[in-house]
């Protein structure tokens, strides 16, 4: 039953890129391999540029590799000379399988358990597969979302207690901006401060102490206010005419799915939950759902 909710969600998911459904909620992955864990994931990978950045399982070469979950081939290939397999999970979510030899093509849909190639020798002395996983931000520990026979652990970046919700305050929004603080990263291609991989850094980070009040730059309507396992709690508002917002990395939810607010209305507080280097606001914007840089909005 709980797979059968899961393969429908992960569906709606597939059906709906963007529209901003949290497959980390109850997002469960099979054992591509029932090898045991030659090698576990380097927790300190998530926080700095070097280390294992997915587990290993014991296998023999030949043997069959399946996916961990529903999904949709997004890679079958080789990346560096390695055969690699990357299976699309929806909303960014996607698993990664190497040395393996693909016996699926690109674009093809395959249920939990599906086979997706063969092993081949490589990654480890004896054959074993490197098996990783990504929010489509950072790659996480994949045995932290694996269902049976390993103990269920929680989610990297576990849903922390939420604060109960304030009654909305009035705060001025500054210039256009959810809050007033400098602008310490801007939109743009850059060096993660926490994974050091390089990528878009996808929304404008502006400085501000702990716990200072959010407002909405403009009137809008909350589409999505949930926990992300990089942004931490998030709160995405669609203001109108194909724009949408979000702010990240609150220290907790204020606002619920569907609630109207104005602008200058308060929609949380600045934070550090999910992967952040310290408390500030991570800005984002969408134009007609694609990511564009929130500060061409600013006035
Ligand atoms: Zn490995
Ligand atoms: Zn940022």
């Amino acid at each position: 039953m709980r797979r059968l909710l899961i393969t429908v969600l992960l569906a709606l998911a597939l059906t709906a890129p963007g529209a901003g459904a949290a497959v980390a909620d109850g997002f469960v992955l099979d054992r591509p391999l029932t090898g045991a864990v030659t090698r576990g994931f380097d927790t300190l990978a998530s926080r700095y540029a070097a280390g294992h950045r997915g587990v290993d399982l014991a296998g023999r070469a030949g043997a069959t590799v399946a996916s961990a979950a529903a999904g949709r081939v997004y890679f079958a290939g080789s990346v560096a000379g390695v055969g690699t397999v990357s299976v699309d999970h929806g909303n960014g979510w996607r698993t990664t399988y190497q040395p393996v030899r693909a016996t699926v093509a690109k674009g093809d849909v395959v249920g939990a358990g599906d086979p997706i190639g063969t092993l081949l020798a490589g990654h480890c002395a004896t054959a074993c597969l490197h098996w990783g996983l990504t929010d489509g931000v950072d790659h996480l520990d994949p045995l932290q979302y694996a269902a049976t026979p390993t103990i269920r652990l929680l989610p990297h970046g576990a849903m922390p207690r939420t604060p109960p919700p304030l009654a909305a305050a009035r705060v001025a929004a500054v210039g256009g901006r959810p809050v007033a603080g400098r602008i310490t990263s801007g939109f743009g291609t850059r060096r993660h401060p926490v994974t050091g991989v390089v990528k878009l850094h996808d929304g404008v980070d502006l400085a501000a102490a702990c716990g200072t009040p959010v407002a909405a730059p403009a009137d809008g309507v909350v589409v999505d206010a949930s926990f992300h396992a990089a942004y931490g709690f998030r709160v995405r508002i669609d203001h109108g005419a194909g724009l949408q917002m979000a702010y990240t990395h609150l220290p907790g939810l204020e606002v619920r799915e569907g609630q109207r607010v104005a602008a200058g209305e308060r929609i949380g507080r600045v934070g550090s939950t999910g992967l952040s280097t310290g408390c500030h606001l991570h800005w984002m914007a969408w134009r007609d759902g694609d990511l564009i840089d929130p500060l061409t909005l600013g006035r």
